[in-house]
C-alpha cells in the first residue's frame, strides 16, 4: 500500500505523494504534511540488528515514500551517508553513566542535523526529476544556529537548486556563525537579521505562503522549497537513527528483543523527537519519551498543562537550537492526537497565530501519556556537564547537557530503570566555550580556538574536521538585513 501525504489543515485531505511533498515543504493552507497512515515496520528486530546503518535507513525510507524506486533511494541514502561521515557506524552509541548517548554529530558540520540535510538534497533532486519540474529549486531556510550550515553543506553546488538561509545576527554561537559565514557554493547565500529565530522563521513562513511572490519565481525561472524540519523530507530519515539505535543495542546484547527502551531528546522545534514518537508508532519498542526543554520551556509547560503559550519572554541561552517559542513540528503530533482532525488542529493553530496560545481537549491530553516533559535550567545543564566529565570523562555539548539533566530528573520522578537512549545532537567542538566554562571557569577568558585544542585534550577525541576547516577560512557572506527586508534580499539574491 501506498503513503500519501496531506496537509495537517486540510480537512478535505486532498492527498499528494511523498515526493510531492518533499518538494513543496510547507502545504499551501501553512499546514505541514503528514502521511495518511503511519507504517510498521515489516523487517524483524533481529533481522535490523544485522544490518549497516545504510540498510535499517532504506527499510525505513522505503515504507514512507513509496513512489521512491529502490534504485532512487538506494542511491539517496549511499549518497548521504557515506565518507562525509568520520565513522562507518554514522551514529555510534556511546555508553556513559547509566544511558546511552546515540551520537548524531559525525557528519559535516558536526550537528544532528546532517542525518536528514545529508540526504534531503538528494531526496528532492530526485523528487523534482519524478515531477518533471523544470525551475530552479530555491530553499529557504531559517536558522536557530546548526539547520543552516547543514543545510548550506548539503546544498552546496547541488546543480538545479539556490539556497537562501536566515540566522538571527546575534542569536547564534560564534563557531556556528563562523561555519555559516565562510560557508562556500555559488548557489549559496547567507543573511543575518536584525532579530530572533522566531522572526526568522516567520518571515519565511510569510515568503512561501506568498502568492504573488510565487508566480514572480515562477516566471523567473524558480521555485521556493524549505529544508527546515517541516519538510517531510527531513523528518523521515531522523526515525531511521532510533530504528539503527534499537537495532545496535541488540545486537549487543543490552536488551532483550522486544523490550522497551526510553529516548530522551533535547528539543526545540520538535522534528527530532517527533521522528521518535513516529518509530514507536511503527513498532519500535519505545516506551517514553522525554521531551527536555532549556530555559524556554514552553514545551515541559504544555505537557504539564495541555495549554501552549508562547506569551513569554524570549530566553537566550547557552543551547540556542532550542531557543524557540513557536515548536513548529509539534502541530504534526496536534494533527494525530485529535484523531488526524485537520479541522480541530486549524482551530487551534488559528489561535496560535492571533492570541498566541491555545488548549488541547482533554480526549488530546489522554494520548499525551507516553510522553515526559521537563526541561533544564543554565546553571543546571552546566553541572550536568561537569558532573558527568569528572565521573566518566565523556565530554557533552549544552543541547544534549539539557537532555542528561532532564533524564537525571525524569529518573529521580518516575523510577524508571528502563535502558535509556539520549539522543547527542551536538559536538563539544560546536559549543566549545560554554562546554568549556561548565567544566571550568577559568576557561572564560580564552580564544576559542584555544579553547578547541584545550577541549581535545581533555575529552581525549581529536578535533573534528568541521572544526579544523573554520580556523583560517576566508568569509563570504557579511549580509546584515531588518526582518522587514528579508523579502526583497532573497529577491536581489536571485537577480529578480
Ligand atoms: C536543532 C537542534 C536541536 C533541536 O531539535 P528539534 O528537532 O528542532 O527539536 C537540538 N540540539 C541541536 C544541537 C540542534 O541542532
Amino acid at each position: 500500500m501506498g503513503i500519501n501525504y496531506v496537509s495537517t489543515r486540510d480537512a478535505s485531505k486532498q492527498q499528494i505523494t511523498a515526493s510531492q511533498a518533499i518538494l513543496k515543504g510547507l502545504a499551501d493552507d501553512g499546514g505541514l504534511y503528514v502521511p495518511t497512515s503511519i507504517p510498521t515496520l515489516d523487517v524483524s528486530l533481529e533481522k535490523l540488528s544485522e544490518m549497516t546503518y545504510q540498510e535499517v535507513a532504506y527499510e525505513v525510507l522505503k515504507l514512507f515514500l513509496t513512489d521512491f524506486t529502490e534504485d532512487e533511494l538506494k542511491h539517496c541514502i549511499n549518497s548521504a551517508y557515506d565518507s562525509k561521515f568520520d565513522t562507518e557506524e554514522i551514529a555510534p552509541l556511546v555508553y556513559a553513566d547509566g544511558a546511552y548517548y546515540l551520537e548524531l554529530f559525525h557528519g559535516s558540520t558536526i550537528a544532528f542535523k546532517d542525518m536528514a540535510l545529508s540526504i534531503l538534497p538528494h531526496l528532492m533532486i530526485t523528487s523534482a526529476r519524478k515531477n518533471n519540474i523544470k525551475n530552479d529549486i530555491v530553499i529557504l531556510t531559517a536558522t536557530s544556529g546548526d539547520t543552516g550550515k547543514a543545510a548550506l553543506a548539503g546544498f552546496a553546488d547541488v546543480e538545479g537548486t539556490r539556497i537562501v538561509v536566515f540566522y538571527p545576527k546575534n542569536g547564534v554561537s560564534a563557531i556556528q556563525e563562523r561555519q555559516m559565514v565562510t560557508q562556500k557554493g555559488a548557489n549559496t547565500h547567507v543573511v543575518g537579521i536584525k532579530g530572533n529565530f522566531d522572526q526568522a522563521q516567520t518571515g519565511v513562513k510569510q515568503m512561501f505562503n506568498d502568492k504573488a511572490l510565487e508566480k514572480e519565481l515562477d516566471a523567473a525561472g524558480f521555485q521556493f522549497s524549505s529544508a527546515n524540519s517541516i519538510n517531510i523530507g527531513r523528518l523521515v530519515p531522523q526515525i531511521a537513527y532510533y530504528v539503527y539505535a534499537y537495532a545496535k543495542l541488540l545486537s549487543e546484547g543490552k536488551v532483550q528483543s522486544g523490550e522497551t527502551i526510553n529516548v530522551v531528546v533535547p528539543t526545540g522545534n520538535f522534528g527530532n523527537i517527533l521522528a521518535a514518537y513516529y518509530a514507536k508508532n511503527m513498532g519500535l519498542p519505545i516506551d517514553k519519551l522525554v521531551c527536555a526543554s532549556n530555559e524556554n520551556k514552553v514545551l515541559y509547560d504544555f505537557f504539564t498543562t495541555g495549554e501552549y503559550d508562547k506569551n513569554r519572554e524570549f530566553i537566550l541561552t547557552n543551547s540556542p537550537s532550542m531557543d524557540i517559542l513557536i515548536s513548529s513540528n509539534l502541530e504534526r503530533l496536534i494533527y494525530h492526537i485529535a484523531g488526524d482532525d485537520a479541522k480541530k488542529n486549524s482551530e487551534l493553530m488559528e489561535s496560535l497565530k492571533t492570541t498566541g496560545k491555545y488548549e488541547i481537549t482533554s480526549d488530546m491530553k489522554a494520548k499525551l501519556e507516553s510522553f515526559y516533559g521537563n526541561y533544564a535550567s543554565e546553571e543546571e545543564t552546566g553541572e550536568t556537564i561537569k558532573n558527568l566529565y569528572n565521573k566518566t570523562g565523556y565530554i557533552i555539548d549544552t543541547h544534549t547537557g539539557v537532555a542528561s539533566c532532564v533524564y537525571n530528573k525524569f529518573k529521580a520522578d518516575t523510577q524508571d530503570d528502563k535502558v535509556t537512549v539520549i539522543a547527542s545532537t551536538a559536538s563539544p567542538f560546536k559549543f566549545t566555550r560554554a562546554v568549556m566554562g561548565a567544566i571550568d571557569s577559568a576557561y572564560e577568558s580564552e580564544e576559542d580556538f584555544v579553547l578547541v585544542d584545550k577541549l581535545s585534550e581533555l575529552g581525549k577525541v581529536a578535533v573534528p574536521n568541521a572544526i579544523e576547516e573554520i580556523r583560517s577560512a576566508e568569509v563570504r557572506h557579511d549580509t546584515v538585513v531588518e526582518v522587514a527586508d528579508m523579502c526583497a534580499e532573497v529577491k536581489r539574491f536571485l537577480g529578480i
